[in-house]
């Protein structure tokens, strides 16, 4: 799989491995080529606070 830069991070929520695209964080007076994501505070579907990355979440499974 392909990664490109500009694509958000996204994560898998633990409980009902619904996947998430991770939330954009915009620290004013920093100037990163990269952006950082977070995930978000909990899962809508299920509420759930425990998220793995993706990309991590897929090698938990090969
Ligand atoms: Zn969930």
């Amino acid at each position: 799989m392909s990664h490109t830069p500009d694509d958000p991070e996204q994560y898998v929520c633990e409980s009902c491995q619904i996947t998430h695209v991770g939330t954009p964080i915009h620290e004013p007076g920093t100037d990163f080529a990269e952006h950082d994501y977070e995930p978000p505070d909990a899962c809508g579907a299920c509420g759930g606070t425990s998220f793995v990355r993706i990309e991590e979440w897929a090698h938990h499974h090969e």
